[in-house]
């Protein structure tokens, strides 16, 4: 266990004041913006509200991969390097984090994992599996992401202490923020109580189950394998017997598979992101919320 004591000093100390002497080759000293790196779009967009001008954040994924198939640069690795934060949503979502972690050999990084103490949904992918660590797409309800930025802020306080007033007043406003596009949104989806709706990918259960939405069927699996003549002919029927509209498709997959469905059944495809960054007005984490409601909305009224 000897090494991972020193290993555990290593990083605890990694994660203390900053003096002078540390040199020029120091990212954080004090009036200079803490280098962050998040790992997914929507962590860049949560990091920046809470630090803003205090800090600088590198986002690995851009918006318009799919989070599962996320393939690291080589640039990741030096990125992560000079940072003295990363920012993860955990879960096994971002599988391929810990290796470039290591790789980077940066003692002073602090890691924070953002679902911590999320209430999780099961994950789609495992039905069965007691080894499941749940459904990582966490962010798509508003509650859990108000969670997220306070893990976020942990994490800043930790490294910057001195400008906790300036973090505490940028989470609470935040949060108030996201607290009354929440309600709103949540009144405009109101008498659309229930409505069923067919999603691409299982990304969607925690906005579904916040927004009083039921879905009835994901074309792909999480993980994004191709799903099976049968698993097709089985949505298709259950769109028709059901009278389902709505299919949501997402700009990061091939849109291929949703329009079939739609041809043959006469539903509707709605794109809808559940990663900012990737369409014109859902540059934020905000914003796309807002932006896949209104789709939504528009979608189930016609
Ligand atoms: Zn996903």
């Amino acid at each position: 266990m000897a090494p991972r004591i020193l290993l555990l000093t290593l990083l605890l100390s990694g994660t203390g004041p900053v003096t002078p002497s540390s040199g020029a080759t120091d990212s954080n000293t004090p009036d200079k913006p803490i280098k962050v790196i998040a790992t997914f779009p929507v962590l860049t967009d949560l990091v920046r509200q809470v630090g803003r001008d205090r800090v600088t954040v590198v986002g690995l994924l851009s918006g318009m991969e799919s989070e599962h198939t996320y393939t690291p640069k080589p640039a990741d690795i030096l990125a992560i390097g000079q940072a003295r934060l990363l920012v993860k949503i955990g879960l096994g979502l971002e599988v391929w984090v810990d290796g470039l972690i290591k790789n980077a050999g940066n003692r002073r990084l602090l890691v924070i994992t953002t679902s911590k103490g999320v209430p999780l949904l099961k994950n789609p992918d495992t039905p069965n599996g007691s080894t499941s660590l749940g459904d990582p797409h966490i962010w798509l309800d508003p509650e859990n992401a108000k969670l997220m930025v306070r893990h976020i802020t942990e994490g800043l306080l930790k490294i910057d202490p001195a400008h906790k007033e300036y973090y505490m007043r940028n989470q609470a406003e935040y949060i108030q923020e996201l607290d009354r596009t929440q309600k709103r949104l949540m009144t405009k989806l109101k008498p659309l109580r229930n409505k069923k709706i067919i999603t691409h990918h299982a990304a969607w259960s925690y906005f579904a189950r916040r927004f009083g939405l039921t879905i009835r069927g994901s074309i792909a699996s999480q993980a994004g394998t191709e799903p099976s003549a049968k698993h097709l002919s089985d949505l298709i029927r259950i769109i028709k017997a059901e009278k389902i509209r709505v299919i949501v498709s997402e700009p990061q997959l091939n849109p291929k598979l949703p329009q079939i469905l739609a041809r043959e059944t006469g539903a509707t495809v709605v794109v809808l992101t559940p990663i900012p960054g990737a369409l014109p007005g859902a540059e934020t984490y905000r914003s796309m919320i807002e932006y896949d409601v209104n789709r939504l909305v528009d979608a189930l009224k016609n």
